[in-house]
């Protein structure tokens, strides 16, 4: 797919990735719940992808629950401490530019008896600080922002917002689904008390991600899905090996340098009337790109049949303008002709 250029939505697997799960789909299939040596060797294997994990983000590996990918780690983050405090309920802070697994929650929240405040972000996409310390009350139990965006490639200034929540003794939990391993993050710098992966994002597989929880065997959560005490007990079902494993070898082997394909899209954007939303604090690989008029789309459409999307791919397959655009200011028809190119992501440095 040389065409493709919509790697936030989704990358391929690696080659080490592949290199690395096969073993754990075919010669050791074995449940690393298992006491025989096939099963401890699978437990093995997966407690050494936990501690690279974890390491990652300056976690301890008792602290990395996995899960089916970012959509599950969020409903966790989220449900399972609501669910603690369904007796008074509460408070919640967030964004109204977050992914719609954290809107669509909070919105189920809200329907049983949850407080939501939805944060705006100004022009350029960024929440401030500011708006996140106004918004604090004293029922607030939980602060939940996203690190990068994922439709404009915003970077959050997270590590306020974690100040303010440590500062007012309040949970704060971010969605890194487009931030882990692209940006450094240290959960104790950062004062991060929960966050959100995705294999998927990262060159990894798909279908398994992980929540990190600070002091998980002592947190407050109550699971979503109980089962035999794996994860902490915080998320029963039999551990896929291949895909944690694939997982820990798509953080180990995560790209530091862009590919051509970056110097390649420069040069054709160039070529048109256009102007890149949220340029202050972006990623580099994450474009929101605006055209002058219709007529710019389709000559950028017709020269470059580029796999990409509108808004993001949750928004794609439906008519109305996304809710991060119209966040950030946009009428519908500026959002229609705007589009978000994704290149492959690496690591950036910050410093
Ligand atoms: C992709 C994405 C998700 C969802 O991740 P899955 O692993 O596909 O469930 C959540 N949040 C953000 C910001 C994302 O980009």
């Amino acid at each position: 797919m040389n065409n493709y250029f919509d790697y936030a939505a989704s990358t391929p697997i690696s080659q080490h990735v592949l290199e690395a799960m096969k073993p754990w789909e075919t010669d050791n299939f074995a449940n690393a719940s298992s006491a025989h040596q096939a099963g401890r060797a699978s437990y093995q294997a997966i407690q050494q992808a936990r501690e690279l994990i974890a390491d990652k983000i300056g976690a301890l590996p008792s602290e990395i629950i996995f899960t089916s990918g970012a959509s599950e780690a969020n409903n966790l983050a989220l449900k399972g401490l609501a669910f603690k405090h369904l007796d008074k309920k509460g408070h919640i802070i967030t964004s109204s530019i977050e992914h719609k697994c954290i809107l669509n929650t909070c919105a189920f929240l809200e329907s049983i008896g949850f407080d939501v405040t939805y944060l705006d972000p100004d022009s350029q996409g960024r929440i401030s600080a500011e708006s996140v310390q106004e918004a604090v009350r004293k029922n607030t139990v939980l602060i939940s922002i996203h690190h990068v965006n994922n439709e404009l490639g915003t970077i959050q200034p997270i590590e306020a917002f974690g100040a303010i929540a440590f500062e007012h003794n309040i949970l704060f939990h971010t969605d890194a689904a487009q931030s882990f391993c692209k940006c450094d993050i240290d959960v104790d710098d950062m004062d991060i008390d929960m966050l959100s992966l995705s294999g998927h994002k990262i060159y990894g597989p798909k279908g398994i991600g992980a929540l990190y929880v600070r002091n998980a065997r002592d947190s407050e959560l109550v699971p979503l899905i109980h089962g035999g005490g794996q994860e902490a007990g915080l998320r029963g079902g039999t551990s896929p090996t291949p895909l944690i494993v694939g997982l820990a070898a798509a953080v180990e082997h995560y790209p530091t340098e862009p590919t051509p394909d970056e110097q390649n899209f420069l040069a054709a954007i160039k070529q048109f009337a256009c102007e890149r939303n949220g340029s202050a604090y972006v990623v580099p690989t994450t474009w929101s790109v605006t055209f002058t008029s219709d007529h710019e789309v389709k000559r950028f459409t017709s020269n470059y049949p580029w796999l990409i999307s509108q808004g993001s791919a949750c928004n794609a397959l439906s008519n109305v303008a996304s809710h991060v655009l119209t966040a950030i200011g946009m009428t519908e028809e500026v959002a229609r002709r705007t589009y978000r190119i994704s290149l492959p992501p690496y690591r950036i440095n910050e410093k």
